[in-house]
């Protein structure tokens, strides 16, 4: 094959052509395709580069916050200038600026229930409906939520979480009979994120670790939609950099036919309304984000979990945790799972906080 016969748009693919699992057959087909990444932060952005580079025609992006300046050590779409700038907006232009055949819809978006199948491109037409659904979430909500529309719509789910020096990747193909995500994870951990080890804003992230496991996903992602599940691995790769350990758990023969998503079909994620949304407490300067799930049994796993990432003026009574966070804010986590966010009427902002400190 040699690059200068080969039509224009074919022409930068050429090393990738060369590829015997690709060849100018599988180029074709992955310029008709399409894949969702939710959450462009360490994950997904290198993601959508890789997939962007590799030549899939369309991609849908989605993310709620904006590009910060402590995103940059390990965000790899993103530049100084883009300080401020909602990510997909950010990522959108590089992306453009690397293939501008690649159709990029840059979603601003807390994603839920009652708008993520029109978001993600789930109800329209069968062959414009993405081939792939990309897991950049940083919360197990959200997480659990692409788990209940991967099962429903019968879409792969490419996993992956990146959190210290570790990190996980694995592939889920429900609607070929493997396990859904919630077959192999079972419930989402009480208190989110906070009480299963932390997440990336209070235990630090090495990038390296997130590099891999993002390049991973561009990996299974390209095979599905190159129309090769035969060349998934099949496994839950797990790897700590630091402790120079990596690992992989056969998944097949895990799927649980009493999971409650694809055993029952029951998308309890997905049904979610709103009633865990946030609201600006009047008169109070301070947003309220409604309950998840109750943290009663958590809130000394809260507690130590804030203490490590050294908020000041940490107090833990009987029903709640309260501290003070940067810019003046406050944070008082409840019991029963709520939580309040003082010093701000913006609700992103206060979600943004929330999703930082405490997790999910
Ligand atoms: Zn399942």
């Amino acid at each position: 094959m040699d690059p200068s016969s080969l039509p224009p748009e074919l022409a930068r693919f050429h090393r990738q052509m060369l590829l015997p699992a690709v060849g100018v057959e599988g180029q074709r087909r992955l310029a008709s395709a399409h894949a969702a990444i939710v959450g462009v932060g360490a994950l997904g952005s290198v993601v959508a580069d890789l997939l962007c580079r590799a030549g899939v025609g369309t991609l849908t992006l989605v993310d709620r916050d904006v590009v910060e300046l402590t995103n940059l050590q390990r965000q790899t779409l993103y530049d100084q200038r883009d300080v401020g700038t909602p990510k997909v907006e950010a990522a959108a232009r590089r992306l453009g600026a690397i293939n501008s055949s690649c159709r990029v819809y840059a979603e601003i978006e807390d994603l839920h229930g009652e708008v993520a199948e029109r978001v993600l491109g789930l109800l329209g037409p069968p062959d414009s409906r993405p081939g792939v659904l990309i897991d950049g979430a940083d919360n197990f909500e959200l997480r659990f939520l692409l788990n209940d529309l991967s099962v429903k719509h019968g879409v792969p789910l490419v996993y992956a979480g990146a959190v210290g020096s570790a990190g996980t990747q694995g592939t889920f193909t429900p609607a070929l009979g493997g396990p859904c995500l919630r077959c192999v994870l079972g419930e989402p951990p009480e208190g989110g994120a906070a009480a299963a080890g932390g997440t990336c804003d209070t235990a630090g992230i090495f990038a390296p670790v997130s590099m891999i496991v993002a390049a991973c996903q561009a990996a299974d992602a390209i095979k599905l939609l190159l129309g090769r599940a035969d060349l998934l691995s099949g496994t839950l790769l797990s790897m700590d950099l630091m402790a120079n350990q990596r690992r992989r758990v056969d998944l097949r023969g895990s799927r649980d036919p009493d999971c409650p998503c694809c055993g029952q079909r029951r998308f309890e994620f997905l049904a979610a309304r709103r009633g865990s949304g946030a609201t600006v407490l009047c008169g109070r300067n301070s947003v309220q984000i409604g309950a998840t799930r109750p943290m009663s049994g958590d809130l000394l796993a809260l507690h130590d979990h804030l203490r490590r990432a050294g908020v000041q003026r940490l107090e833990h009574a009987e029903s709640l945790v309260r501290c003070a966070l940067e810019g003046g804010h406050g944070l008082t986590v409840f019991a029963d799972g709520r939580a309040i966010i003082s010093g701000t009427t913006d609700v992103q902002l206060a979600r943004s906080l929330y999703a930082r400190y405490v997790g999910a």
